[in-house]
């Protein structure tokens, strides 16, 4: 497995292997299983793998956790070892941004609500920085995890607007036993909060029951979420929402199909999770 921060030295690997399909896991490093869900998928659809492991300033704003952000090189690194990735980029901040670096890049409708209305700059970081992976890896395939379900849309979109020659391929939510979705932030959890964070998967649970016994009103469905966290004293919600899945406006009535999704703070902590309808 090669380890490099240096972009020449990617563009080298990537075109001496030029004729082999690579797929690319773009991360924030402290690996857990889901992240390794995703390496697992691009191993198998591609030959080649690499994955970053990036803590992307521009995406934090500057009230948030980027200086907290949880990291483990030395872990990250043995574990994408023994799953086999062939290169691992691990830039620096100023490889990315040096000095002058001026250019970014929006998306002017799906960026704006749900993690968008609470991040306001968040998306403009993504979208930019995954825009910069993609023309330093030059994947067939990018992996990215259904967890952060309206960064899915926004690359997604993205890919097709500026006409990246990729497939996204978005996968499933790996999560704990019962039933909280893995994040490198579930790290920063005390005991109690860590117990009460399983409040976020009840309240989608809660929510999709009463949709499979027929409630098809977006009102009720929120109400029943957001019930399940004011239920919750160690909980805070910041919003639920139940949206079309690729516009991501609010639907007044679920007619087909439906992103349910939620952002809780336990403490300091924000937590996101969601499911799509049907399941
Ligand atoms: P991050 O390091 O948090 O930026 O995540 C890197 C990638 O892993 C993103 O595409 C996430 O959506 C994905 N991911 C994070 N947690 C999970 C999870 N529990 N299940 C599946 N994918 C995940």
């Amino acid at each position: 497995m090669i380890v490099t921060e240096n972009i020449a030295e990617i563009r080298r690997i990537r075109w001496a292997d030029s004729g082999l399909s690579w797929g690319f896991v773009p991360t924030m490093g402290f690996l857990h299983e889901g992240h390794l869900s995703l390496v697992r998928q691009a191993r198998a659809e591609n030959e080649r793998t690499a994955v970053s492991i990036y803590v992307n300033p521009t995406q934090f704003a500057p009230t948030e956790d980027l200086s907290n952000y949880p990291r483990d090189m030395e872990r990250d690194l043995s574990l994408l070892a023994a799953e086999g990735v062939d290169l691992v980029f691990t830039p620096s901040d100023v490889v990315m941004y040096p000095d002058d670096f001026q250019t970014a890049v929006t998306l002017s409708q799906v960026t704006r609500p749900l993690e968008g209305a609470s991040r306001p700059t968040h998306f403009q970081g993504v979208a930019t920085i995954v825009a910069k992976l993609f023309n330093i890896v030059q994947p067939a395939r990018a992996y990215f995890g259904q967890k952060d379900a309206q960064q899915s849309v926004v690359i997604r979109q993205m890919v097709r607007d500026l006409n990246f020659n990729l497939d996204v391929v978005i996968c499933p939510i790996v999560r704990e036993a019962d039933g909280l979705a893995m994040s490198s932030r579930n790290a920063y959890l005390n005991p109690a909060q860590r117990q009460a964070a399983t409040a976020l998967y009840r309240a989608l649970q809660t929510a999709k029951s009463a949709f499979e016994r027929g409630e098809r009103d977006g009102r009720a469905l929120r109400r029943l979420m957001k019930e399940t966290i004011a239920a919750e004293p160690l909980a805070r919600l910041d919003y639920a929402s139940v949206a079309h899945p690729l516009t991501l406006a609010e639907l007044d009535v679920v007619e087909n199909e439906a992103l349910l999704s939620l952002a809780v703070f336990m403490g300091q902590t924000r937590l996101i999770d969601n499911l799509l309808l049907p399941e």
